[in-house]
């Protein structure tokens, strides 16, 4: 069985996002102070999750990524990981995007249950900047937090980066110089229209090619793949050799929706077909009807036909997602 939407492309990529809660508050994604959290009741259990998950597999996906939110804030995330694990070889990936604040102590855990990759967000190395940027004063923290999943043999370990400018954007050959010394895999991203704060200005954006350009002035790159296939991010190495990894994510100033593969649940249960969709698909409230496998089946296929073409954000008149990314998991 395969995902098909109706723009023919192949749906096999499932971000599930355990919470939307999260103890940072990285000025891009969570605004300062109280948001109005999803009510607990609402959450799907790791039971729903396994039962979707299976169901998803049992329809071509073959990657799950864990997000938020700050997916470890939910207790035993191991456990589900071991849940989603019983789904391989036909699941061939699980991964976990978290701010690495909790990793350091669940990580051997993790591993132990089948989780495949990890991804750790960090926006500076500089720890007056990191508080500022994410209301978290932990750079110490997630830098421990990268050697550990080193340690339980993560390998690579990958980082995130999301780059705004004026904020961090002096900092991306330091991140490169970051990725060769630790041999890490360091993905720089474009910031996107997503926060809840709706600061976002396209003036913010620094673009991909100038991420790229950026690094070269001191590390010349070399395209790792002359294609991108469903991938987000263009994958170089450094043409001297050295160890390390660098993916670049430019969502809005190279559109790569036409090879999108793939598609969101919520934390509250909602199919997403694009992280800019303006409608969500009921996904919660079908499987807590009582609704057979054949029925939650066809409603999935029918979200998936109404998958986006593409996004909207270069549009004048895109209108910024109700949700943020810590709902929709990034
Ligand atoms: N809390 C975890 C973390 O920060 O890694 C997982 C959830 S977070 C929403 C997933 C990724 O989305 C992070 O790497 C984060 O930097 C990125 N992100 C959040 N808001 C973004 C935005 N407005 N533009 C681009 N990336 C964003
Ligand atoms: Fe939390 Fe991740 Fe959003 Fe930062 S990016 S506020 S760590 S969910």
């Amino acid at each position: 069985m395969s995902l098909t939407d109706a723009y023919n492309r192949q749906i096999r990529d499932l971000r599930i996002s355990l919470t939307d809660r999260c103890n940072f508050r990285c000025f891009y994604c969570l605004p300062h102070g109280e948001p109005a959290w999803a009510k607990k009741e609402t959450l799907l259990s790791f039971e729903e999750i396994e039962f979707v998950a299976d169901i998803f597999v049992s329809l071509g996906i073959e990657k799950i990524r864990l997000t938020g939110g700050e997916p470890l804030i939910r207790r035993d995330v191991p456990v589900l990981v071991e849940k989603l694990s019983r789904l391989k070889p036909r699941l061939r990936d699980i991964a976990l995007t978290t701010n690495g604040y909790d990793l350091s102590r669940h990580a051997d855990a993790l591993k132990a249950a089948g989780l495949d990759r990890v991804t750790i967000s960090l926006d500076s190395l500089r720890a007056g900047r990191f508080a500022e940027i994410t209301g978290s004063d932990s750079l110490d923290r997630v830098l421990n937090a990268i050697e550990a999943a080193r340690e339980s043999s993560f390998d690579p370990v990958k980082l995130n980066a999301v780059i705004v400018r004026g904020r961090n954007d002096d900092e991306i050959a330091d991140f490169a110089r970051f990725a060769r010394e630790h041999a890490l895999s360091v993905r720089f991203i474009e910031y996107m229209p997503l926060d809840s704060g709706h600061g976002w200005d396209r003036s913010l954006v620094v673009s991909g090619r100038e991420i790229r350009e950026a690094i070269e002035m001191e590390f010349p790159l070399e395209l790792a793949s002359a294609t991108r296939g469903s991938e987000t991010a263009w994958k170089y190495r450094f043409a001297d050799g050295a160890p390390g990894e660098i993916g670049i994510i430019a969502p809005v100033t190279e559109i790569f929706c036409g090879q999108c593969s793939r598609i969101r649940l919520t934390a509250d249960g909602q199919i997403r077909t694009c992280l800019f969709s303006a409608t969500e698909h009921d996904l919660r409230g079908i499987v807590r009807s009582g609704a057979g496998r054949r029925e939650i089946v066809e409603f999935i296929e029918a979200a998936v036909l109404k998958k986006e073409p593409r996004h909207y954000i270069n549009d004048p008149s895109f209108t910024q997602p109700e949700r943020t990314m810590s709902f929709i998991g990034g």
